[in-house]
């Protein structure tokens, strides 16, 4: 069955497309201090076993599940395995195959066996059915962002790369986890007379954004995706994904969070002709929205149709945050209806599709969307954007005279003056 029909059925039986992330290792060489998982932190890491990997992928397989995703600590420390899994994965009919990497390998681009080691790695991507290819890039300045994960002479490296990437036409995503640096090392205050000021925030962001987008045009990225910040507390954190962190360099206040999605949503159409944004706006309203205090109108199906496979016991849980859900070994998971209706945190991987898919779901979720005229412009907006920029794919170069066509946002719809006033 082709992806279409897949789609097709899926929506039919009233599931959106199954995804599945696959956490295949906790092994990680970089030293992001956003993230619980980096280097300087001691714990027992663990790494998926081949065959409770294959027999996951099998699973989804049998389940019609359209993406599979394999994400880390650093997936590229077991190379050989990841190429393998997304070859796998290909050939049993899964079509969003993903995965990504912290850059480490593009390090010491000066040295002989450089490029034949980067040829080498775009040949296996090209042979591995890889939909998606991301590289993370935390900050627009290049020293901040070597410095935050600790690879050295990295984007030096990336720019390199990427030309020969192009090569084999493999264009991969630069990745920003938003995060107080994503313009440069943050030093600024927000505060005046010692009351935060949400306008200057935002002000901040944007630029912070703007800063952002054009570095990674500079270096040669023609996707870019950005990870939304988890804003637990220890106290709170129950996640079975170590990537979140308390850290105040990833932990914002929902004023903050508000100023700084407002930034990023009003930012996104000021670059969606030069580079393909992944970021859909009519998501991030309603994410906003939620913040405000308003009934979002679509949970996350994280635990319905979205599932996350953790590295350390092997067991699959609804979501990376939801750890104290256990649902065992992912290829014994049976489906029963779950109506669990959870917006607890802000993980795009989740957030983002449901948003996106759930109108499709029904005809009184369509009828909800179409009530609130902003949320479904913007909606209309972000599908018809997608299909100009191949959905992504990255096998796929980017088609700026398409993009220039996409339509432009109608209403001039500024999230500022909706979510800041
Ligand atoms: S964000 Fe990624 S690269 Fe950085 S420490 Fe965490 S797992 Fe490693
Ligand atoms: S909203 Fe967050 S915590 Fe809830 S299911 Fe989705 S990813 Fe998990």
């Amino acid at each position: 069955m082709n992806s279409y029909y897949k789609t097709v059925t899926s929506i039919l039986k009233g599931r959106l497309p199954g995804q599945l992330v696959i956490q295949t290792t906790e092994r990680c060489n970089a030293k992001c201090p956003q993230c619980g998982m980096n280097i300087s932190n001691s714990f027992k890491r663990s790494t998926l076993s081949s065959e409770k990997i294959h027999q996951a992928i099998d699973r989804a397989a049998e389940l019609n599940f359209q993406s599979v995703s394999f994400t880390g600590g650093e997936p590229f420390l077991i190379h050989d395995d990841i190429m393998n899994y997304i070859k796998y994965a290909s050939v049993k009919g899964i079509k969003y195959t993903r995965t990504g990497t912290n850059g480490f390998m593009f390090q010491k681009h000066n040295e002989p066996g450089y490029t034949k080691k980067i040829h080498a790695l775009a040949g296996q991507l090209s042979q591995s059915g890889i939909y998606t290819f991301w590289i993370s890039i935390d900050s627009a300045c290049p020293d901040t962002h070597e410095k935050m994960r600790g690879l050295p002479g990295v984007t030096e490296g990336i720019k390199k790369a990427l030309k020969i990437f192009a090569e084999y036409k493999i264009y991969p995503s630069a990745n920003l986890g938003i995060n107080r640096n994503t313009g440069g090392r943050d030093t600024d205050s927000y505060l005046k007379y010692g009351i935060f000021q949400k306008e200057m925030f935002y002000e901040s962001f944007a630029e912070k954004f703007r800063k952002f987008y054009k570095h990674v045009i500079n270096m040669g990225f023609t996707i870019a995706n950005a990870c939304y910040p988890m804003s637990f507390k220890n106290d709170t954190d129950t996640s079975v994904y170590t990537a979140t962190s308390s850290e105040n360099i990833t932990s914002f206040t929902v004023e903050e969070k508000t100023a700084l999605f407002s930034a990023l949503a009003d930012v996104i159409p000021e670059f969606r002709s030069k580079i393909r944004i992944f970021t859909p706006r009519s998501s991030l309203y309603s994410i906003l929205c939620g913040l405000k205090g308003e009934k979002e109108k679509f949970p996350c199906h994280g635990g319905v149709d979205y599932f996350f496979l953790d590295s350390h016991n092997g067991e699959t849980y609804p979501c990376g945050f939801r750890g104290t859900e256990s649902l065992g070994p992912f290829h014994t998971l049976t489906f029963t209806e779950n109506k669990t209706h959870c917006l607890a945190c802000d993980w795009e991987c989740f957030r983002d599709p449901s948003s996106l898919f759930a109108p499709f779901l029904s005809f009184k979720n369509f009828r909800k969307l179409i009530r609130d005229k902003t949320q479904y412009t913007l909606w209309k907006e972000d599908l018809s954007y997608f299909r100009n920029c191949s959905f992504f794919n990255c096998r796929k170069n980017i088609n700026t005279e398409k993009l220039s066509s996409s339509k432009k946002p109608s209403n001039k719809f500024m999230f500022r003056d909706f979510f800041l006033s």
